[in-house]
């Protein structure tokens, strides 16, 4: 009898599975849950956390609480390899965790290749939790000196991060920063001109500097190079650059797609081994690549529960169907955002006020389970 779940990573396609997990618990299973983190930190309110607009409890989910409360075992650590012969999870500890079912959603990691050395002021928008890490240093040397603070790439979390970083510099106390985007590209490139058009507006009125084709070759602590030599001397880094699948499928020899997610048919099933399921960032599905956004992530999330008890009780398994589009709202840390769905295209504050109420709904739903 199958009855050994492993739940690898507690990220946003995995909640209405830890909000269950009792119920496998019910079914004689055990289950076990790997992270490198006590909580779950949820991204669409990770900008907003940084410009304090939230604080970090107003947007994580307490995945261990959550877990042991449910019956399950969580243990502390990252995944470093999956066994898929032997059917056994490696952890960063040494740990090796047996399982019948593994599901996987380990998210996605933004590339260093171009950071040389240590990551000192030096801010990756992923993990969530190191935006709060840069806020508190900014909070820090902003209180002394005038700071300078690039951000590195120019898609919709560089927006979101220089808008909000202009909020947080004027805070009380702290000298009012120099905020720069240094982009290889136009600003948003994958978004309608409509879009773009706002964004540049919002940022410009603020005083956010905007520098396209800039192709950055290097970046160490304090500065950043672009390939024709020049260089940009920077107090603070964000690296925005776009985010790639965890390595970890890979380094484990399992089937990946091109962009070394995790290869996954239309049940978010492992190609190549029936009992590995995974959503959100970390897997490439087959049938139709999705953009990697948590929306995706919490549509999945009905498919991978129904998946796994089905897997472990010899059910049926259904199929995960993308959707339509998407509604896209970003926050631009002034209280205003930039509203997209279709054709209905629109800025400022109701912008902002609708996330914020879809955030906080989320975020609300998941905590409850803390209580
Ligand atoms: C600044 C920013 C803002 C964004 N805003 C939005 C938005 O408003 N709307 C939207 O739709 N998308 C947004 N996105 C995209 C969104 O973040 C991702 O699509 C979403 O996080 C994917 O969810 P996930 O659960 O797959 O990955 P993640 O959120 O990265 O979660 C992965 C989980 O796995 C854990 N984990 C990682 N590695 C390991 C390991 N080796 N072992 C065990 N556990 C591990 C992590 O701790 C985490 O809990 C934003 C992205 C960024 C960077």
């Amino acid at each position: 009898m199958k009855n050994r779940l492993v739940i690898a990573g507690g990220g946003h396609a995995h909640m209405v599975t830890l909000a269950n997990l009792h119920r496998f618990v019910e079914k004689g299973c055990s289950v076990t849950v790997v992270g490198p983190s006590e909580h779950h930190y949820y991204s669409g309110m990770g900008p907003g956390m940084l410009g304090k607009t939230y604080t970090p409890e107003q947007i994580r989910f307490a995945t261990k609480f959550v877990v042991e409360k449910k019956g399950g075992t969580f243990v502390l650590g990252k995944v470093v390899r999956i066994d898929a012969r032997e059917q056994v999870v490696h952890v960063d500890s040494g740990d090796r965790i047996p399982y019948d079912v593994l599901s996987c959603n380990l998210g996605s990691q933004v590339p260093k290749d171009f950071i040389e050395d240590g990551l000192e002021d030096i801010y990756l928008v992923k993990p969530i939790e190191r935006l709060l890490a840069a806020q508190q240093r900014i909070l820090e040397l902003g209180r002394r000196q005038k700071l300078t603070i690039g951000i590195i790439g120019g898609g919709p979390s560089a927006v979101e991060i220089a808008g909000n970083l202009w909020r947080l510099t004027r805070e009380p106390g702290l000298q009012p920063a120099k905020i720069s985007i240094l982009t290889s590209d136009t600003l948003m490139p994958h978004h309608p001109a409509g879009v773009r058009a706002k964004a540049r507006f919002s940022l410009k009125r603020r005083g956010i500097e905007v520098v396209e084709g800039c192709r950055v070759h290097k970046i160490r602590a304090g500065q950043v190079t672009e390939t024709s030599g020049k260089t940009h001397d920077l107090d603070i880094i964000f690296v925005a650059i776009g985010v790639k699948p965890s390595p970890v499928f890979a380094a484990s020899g399992l089937p990946v797609g091109p962009d070394g997610g995790l290869l996954v048919n239309r049940y978010l099933q492992s190609v190549a081994h029936e009992n590995i399921f995974g959503g959100g960032d970390c897997i490439y599905f087959k049938e139709s690549p999705l953009d990697k956004v948590g929306v995706y992530a919490v549509r999945q999330n009905p498919v991978i529960y129904h998946n796994l008890m089905a897997t472990l009780d010899t059910g049926p398994l259904q199929p995960f169907e993308p959707g339509g589009a998407y509604l896209l709202i970003f926050n631009l840390g002034d209280g205003t955002g930039i509203f997209h769905k279709w054709w209905l295209l629109f800025g400022g504050r109701l912008a902002f006020t609708i996330k914020d109420y879809v955030d906080r709904r989320f975020m609300k739903t998941f905590q409850a389970l803390e209580q």
